[in-house]
């Protein structure tokens, strides 16, 4: 039984003590030094290159280190496994703190005000209360209901889209394309957590923002392909939308020459949003781990044909 480590930006060292630590004896070959690829059972991945994982004739399964599994079943040579993507806490609770503090930070005005200190202008705003300002959150999963969970309790009015209707408290729940118009029209500050498929990329383009209220801000930090970056910029620049804060893009890292860094209305960040910390999130990967030795099926698994 080993398992292949592969991911350009997660601290292998700490995954193979955190999951030998929960299952003795497991051994951990991280990429690329892989040895016999017949030795190789399980991957746990990020990023892999394209038709890396097809070299691994015994594969059982493919664990994703992200919630999002875009890029790896846009392989074409993926090899017919299972796929369970990433599902843990600190994923949760760090990509919930990063959207209450992107909210509140366009709420509070505080984009606003980092733009006035330049200028020494000592400018008074009064925003709206809590209970006054409607968030819309794009995609009700395991990341966005739990942020639309800590908006409801910070006071804010919240509203989801999701593919299927919701139910959770203090959340109006819309679903389908049906719905996505009267969604985007309720919402002053728009939250994509949607994962990237086929119906969802570009998802964030002109008519989108078209139907938002004058002076609405988006807050993207789903994938860069939900947004149409140009699109983005006219809607900034004609002062129809009031700010962005932004964690992925088409490229990573954003190019230089991106007219993204320099906008006073955007802000950047270098896809941070949220993170696995690996003493938390291997209880939920060495789960998965026993399951595939046990013949059971795993746990967050994705559905291939729905793309999430
Ligand atoms: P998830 O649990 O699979 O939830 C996805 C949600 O999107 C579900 O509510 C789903 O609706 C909805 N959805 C899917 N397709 C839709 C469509 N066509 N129309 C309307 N709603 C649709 O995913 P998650 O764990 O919350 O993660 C969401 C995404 O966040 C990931 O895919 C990834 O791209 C991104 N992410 C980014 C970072 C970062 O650091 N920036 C970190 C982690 C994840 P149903 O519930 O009805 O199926």
């Amino acid at each position: 039984m080993a398992l292949l480590f592969l991911s350009p930006d997660d601290p292998a060292d700490a995954w193979r003590a955190q999951l030998q630590a929960r299952i003795p004896g497991l051994e951990v070959r991280i990429w690329p030094e892989v040895g016999e690829p017949a030795d190789i059972d399980l991957a746990l991945v990020w990023r892999p290159p394209p038709g890396e994982l097809a070299r691994y004739p015994n594969l059982r399964a493919i664990l994703s280190l992200a919630a999002g599994i875009d890029g790896l079943i846009a392989d074409p040579d993926l090899p017919d496994v299972p796929i369970a993507r990433m599902v843990d806490p600190s994923l949760t609770r760090t990509m919930t703190e990063y959207v209450l503090l992107a909210v509140l930070r366009h709420h509070r005005e505080f984009d606003r005000f980092e733009r006035v200190q330049r200028a020494r202008a000592w400018a008074y705003a009064f925003p709206p209360q809590a209970a006054d300002r409607r968030v819309g959150i794009m995609g009700l999963g395991e990341l966005g209901s739990a942020a639309a969970r800590r908006l409801v309790a910070h006071g804010f009015q919240v509203l989801g889209w999701s593919r299927s209707p919701k139910a959770l408290d203090g959340v109006v729940s819309y679903a389908g394309r049906s719905e996505l118009h009267t969604f985007l029209h309720r919402t002053d500050i728009l939250v994509c957590l949607l994962p990237l498929t086929a119906d969802t990329v570009g998802i964030l383009n002109a008519a989108t923002f078209a139907e938002l209220p004058h002076g609405a801000c988006v807050i993207n930090v789903a994938r860069g392909q939900h947004l149409v970056e140009d699109d983005l910029v006219q809607a900034l620049d004609s002062g129809h939308l009031g700010g962005a804060t932004l964690d992925v893009f088409h490229e990573e890292p954003l190019p230089p020459d991106s007219p993204l860094w320099t906008n006073p209305k955007v802000l950047v960040t270098p896809h941070v949003a949220s993170y696995s910390v690996p003493a938390i999130a291997a209880d939920g990967v060495a789960a998965n781990i026993r399951r595939v030795l046990a013949g059971e099926p795993l746990l967050h698994q994705v559905d291939r044909a729905r793309g999430y």
